[in-house]
């Protein structure tokens, strides 16, 4: 039985109780669009069960995770066409961690992006958009 959160914004997408953009899903993992993208194509992959942060984890899952960060790294890239990526993975407030349950950010950066190596703003997508683009990366990871 997983451990979920019944107020965590992360369990309610695993339980697919909020609308989401999935772009890979198997028994312990999910990734999805986020809904406040920092740039074009910003995903977030997470663990299904609810863990504060990687701490929490079981190490081997830990290693799970993060071996799926290529693969979903490579069907982002080339289905957005960027240059380029970033993955973050923050725990504990002071490190920026807004959602209290484990997620690594994969964010797609674009060399044609105005100012070099500086975040830029986020946005609110939305997710007819997302659904769309999630599509088309989902096909991309099957592909592979
Ligand atoms: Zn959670």
């Amino acid at each position: 039985m997983r451990t979920l959160n019944h107020n965590c914004i992360f369990c309610k997408i695993v339980l697919k109780n909020l609308p989401n953009a999935i772009i890979y899903e198997d028994e312990k993992f999910l990734a999805f669009m986020d809904k406040y993208p920092i740039n074009h194509g910003h995903s977030l992959l997470v663990p299904k069960e609810h863990f504060k942060n990687i701490l929490e984890m079981p190490i081997k899952e830990v290693g799970e995770m993060h071996s799926l960060v290529p693969r979903l790294a490579k069907a982002i890239t080339s289905v957005l066409g960027s240059d380029g990526f970033n993955i973050n993975q923050n725990n504990g407030k002071s490190a920026n961690q807004i959602v209290p349950h484990v997620h690594v950010h994969i964010v797609p950066r674009y060399s044609i992006e105005k100012v070099r190596g500086q975040w830029p703003m986020r946005k609110i997508a939305q997710i007819k958009e997302l659904e769309n683009l999630a599509h088309k990366i989902r096909e991309n990871i099957e592909g592979l």
